[in-house]
């Protein structure tokens, strides 16, 4: 199976040193792929990544959000062609480094919402979506959007809400791509949001109910494994935690993180991979 770390274990510098900290940590750690927040991507040394990648062999994964701006769910015709630029940039970042999916919030600002999106505002994001998916499929990368809770987005926050969404869409390359801390918030059932997914299912986050260590928390890891075979899911599963000591203070306020589960990268992955590994068995 195809296991990966979330950058954001590690690190949230993305200069040669981050990148070569963060990459060795990963593979020190038994990962064969990393996820790279590209969420600056003018900060990202992409060819210090891309060499360390093609060193290690492992694959890589990235994704970014809009930003005030630079949002393909405004309203506004020019912030939403902003916002199509900013996720075409971070596309071609990851296809400089040899990404091969582009997953997260390409939809969305990630934070508190006070009203679902207007109609105006949800279809302002269709048409951006299907040139950013065609661009990706010239490049042979995959899309993944992620389903997150209602305090970080209010477009879709389970997976059925998800697949209508792409419906509207209606791209082949682009996919679900789930995380279990999140649907710990809100689906009914965990197995049978996987499985309503199907072939459509792109891409998984493995998150604690509290963000910390894999197998530490209230997260039914043995039902996600059973429920991902069922549909014959092989990958990518990505291990996602977060502090603020190994992220940053932005990233924390953004996530609210208001106490570390853990503070060190290197057990915290290496924990988390053996439960992955344990309950896996991959
Ligand atoms: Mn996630």
């Amino acid at each position: 199976m195809d296991i990966g770390c979330h950058g954001l274990v590690w690190t949230n510098s993305w200069d040669a040193h981050g990148i070569t900290h963060a990459i060795d940590g990963t593979v020190r750690a038994g990962y064969s792929r990393i996820e790279l927040p590209l969420l600056d991507p003018d900060s990202f040394d992409a060819e210090a990544a891309r060499q360390k990648l093609a060193d290690t062999g492992i694959a890589a994964s990235g994704g970014l959000t809009m930003i005030d701006g630079a949002d393909i769910s405004s309203a506004d015709p020019e912030v939403v062609a902003r916002g199509e630029a900013r996720l075409m940039q971070g596309l071609d970042l990851l296809h400089r480094v040899g990404g091969t999916h582009f997953v997260g919030m390409p939809y969305g600002q990630l934070k508190r919402f006070s009203s679902v999106p207007t109609p105006r505002e949800r279809e302002n994001t269709l048409a951006p979506l299907r040139r950013v998916a065609d661009r990706a499929q010239d490049l042979g990368i995959r899309m993944g959007l992620e389903v997150v809770n209602r305090y970080e987005s209010s477009l879709f926050n389970t997976a059925a809400e998800c697949l209508d969404y792409l419906d509207e869409i209606g791209h082949s390359n682009i996919g679900v791509h789930l995380d279990t801390y999140h649907m710990n918030i809100e689906e009914d059932d965990l197995t049978a949001a996987i499985v309503s997914c199907g072939r459509r299912l792109s891409y998984v986050h493995l998150g604690e109910n509290n963000r910390g260590v894999l197998g530490a928390g209230l997260i039914d890891f043995a039902e996600i494994a059973s429920a991902l075979s069922q549909i014959g899911f092989d990958g990518p599963l990505v291990f996602e935690s977060f502090t603020a000591s190994a992220a940053n203070d932005e990233i924390a306020e953004f996530l609210a993180v208001w106490r570390d589960p853990w503070n060190d990268s290197f057990q915290a992955a290496k924990a988390s991979r053996e439960e992955i590994a344990r309950v896996f068995g991959a």
